[in-house]
């Protein structure tokens, strides 16, 4: 057997891990199911419009995505997010207010009551958590921030970030860094301030300061240029349906067609989806499976592309999009201005907007069928946008398992995650089910996991080598 490394998924996680692989010549295969690469990033063009699949923009949160893209000679394409759309809107009685950025903003803005901004404040006040209680998002929000906030703030943006509901959402697994700031500062408009000191040290950038950028011809140009780089290693259309191992041997089967083949590999690198590596057939002689994989909850999401003529939108688009909390009870989760966030996105006089669908607020209307989620998303733009006129582009992708929930209880999945590598030497885990759900932290998992694989191949080589020495002694 030559070491060489397995990785299965070619999305955005493996296929990081395989350019850094190949920058440091070790030897790798991709294996990816589908007939294309980059999984859940995927950029349609047609009729002078930009559409992406899956998500619109990666944060540039740390100097490794720059570096990345630097290298991948990607400098012409790239683009950031038109600074004029830094702006965001919630809805509060079914209409668009936008979220202020000031202090004076806050304290003048009619997206919160008088006793809700009253209630923020208490936050400079209250004590922290013990540091073992695990709560939800919606439980922490309301100890220190109030109800109202948890409604018009944090709800929207849990159900723009995760299509999901912060009742059901860890705060120590889907947001360790507030929980985190709570343990360490108590108060979190306190740890925000420091935080922020902190971050300019080390060149960590936060999430919600981070550059968004893509492509002129969309996200697809990330993953292409990666897969330009590693195409000789790429096999697609080529499940991997078993995984055995003996030893310090891999032995990958893969179904190519009718017919199967089992190649053997020194370590292994899973980057599919969750359930999709829980139907994988295991075998490393323990008795272990990864059918428990297949437990981790994931939300079902459409997003809906709709091109409009200009003239036939009343609202100026001036933002980055609009958010809908729950108690709304307006049928989308929100919409990106897509066109005014990035050019190139909808021919002149038209703009594109991409909307969201479901999550697990409304995970009927994510599966129902394409007439009556276009006809309820057209029903909710003419309401919060003043669109009269009928889609000049439609584009729509269902997803039926979108999103990873790092709900309560998520921290056994990372926990026996950790114990099943820690039980079998090269195998590595990575990816949104596991390190983060944001494209940026997909991206920086591949990277890790590179690393680690290297260190692995060069721990395995040095055995081998001792061992070497003392049989010659
Ligand atoms: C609708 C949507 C919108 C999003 N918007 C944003 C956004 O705007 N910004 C942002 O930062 N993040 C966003 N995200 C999240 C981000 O896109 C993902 O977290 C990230 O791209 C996941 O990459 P991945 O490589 O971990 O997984 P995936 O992209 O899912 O890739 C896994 C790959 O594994 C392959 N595979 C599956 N089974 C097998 C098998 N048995 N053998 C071989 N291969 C297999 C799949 O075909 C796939 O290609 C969004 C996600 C979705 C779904």
């Amino acid at each position: 057997m030559n070491p060489s490394v397995a990785i299965i998924g070619a999305g955005i996680t493996g296929l990081t891990a395989a350019y850094r692989l190949s920058q440091q010549g070790v030897p790798f295969s991709i294996y990816e199911s589908s007939s294309r690469t980059g999984g859940v990033i995927h950029t349609s063009e047609r009729d002078g419009y930009l559409a992406e699949h899956g998500p619109n923009t990666l944060l540039e949160t740390s100097p490794i995505i720059r570096t990345l893209l630097t290298e991948l000679d990607l400098g012409l394409e790239q683009i950031y997010s038109n600074p004029e759309a830094e702006k965001r809107f919630l809805v509060r009685n079914h209409r668009l207010q936008a979220l202020p950025s000031s202090l004076l903003g806050w304290a003048t803005t009619p997206l919160f009551s008088f006793p809700a901004k009253i209630r923020v404040l208490g936050d400079f006040l209250l004590p922290r958590a013990p540091s073992d209680l695990e709560e939800t998002l919606a439980a922490f929000v309301v100890r220190r921030l109030g109800q109202e906030f948890l409604d018009y703030a944090i709800n929207p943006f849990v159900a723009g970030i995760y299509a999901g509901e912060p009742e059901r959402l860890s705060l120590r697994e889907a947001f360790p860094k507030l929980h985190a700031i709570e343990q360490r500062y108590r108060s979190l408009f306190l740890g925000q301030l420091i935080g922020a000191r902190e971050r300019r040290k080390t060149g960590e950038i936060s999430k919600s300061n981070a550059p968004k950028l893509s492509f002129r011809h969309g996200l697809g140009s990330l993953t292409q240029a990666l897969t330009r780089q590693v195409a000789d290693s790429v096999h697609t259309s080529t499940p991997v349906t078993r995984i055995c191992r003996q030893g310090e041997i891999w032995t990958v089967t893969i179904q190519k067609g009718e017919s199967t083949e089992t190649h053997e590999h020194s370590a292994i690198l899973l980057a599919a989806p969750a359930y999709r590596l829980a139907e994988i057939d295991w075998n490393t002689g323990d008795g272990q499976s990864l059918r428990w994989l297949g437990d981790i909850v994931y939300t079902p999401v459409t997003s809906l592309a709709l091109g409009f003529r200009r003239s036939e939108v009343a609202h100026p688009l001036d933002g980055f999009g609009v958010l809908v909390p729950a108690v709304e009870k307006i049928p989308i989760l929100g919409a990106i201005f897509s066109s005014s966030l990035f050019p190139n996105r909808a021919p002149t006089d038209h703009v594109l907007l991409t909307c969201y669908l479901g999550g697990s607020r409304d995970p009927k209307l994510a599966q129902a069928p394409a007439e009556t989620q276009i006809e309820t998303t057209l029903k909710a733009l003419r309401q919060l946008l003043g669109v009269t006129g009928q889609p000049t582009f439609i584009h729509r992708t269902a997803y039926s398992r979108a999103i990873p929930q790092y709900e309560i209880g998520f921290g056994k999945f990372r926990e026996r995650m950790a114990t099943l590598e820690a039980s079998n030497a090269g195998l590595h885990l990575a990816g949104h089910f596991r390190d983060g759900i944001s494209l940026s932290d997909s991206l920086l998992a591949g990277h890790d996991a590179a690393t680690k694989l290297i260190q692995h191949g060069q721990r395995s080589n040095k055995t081998h080598f001792s061992l070497a020495s003392q049989t010659i002694n």
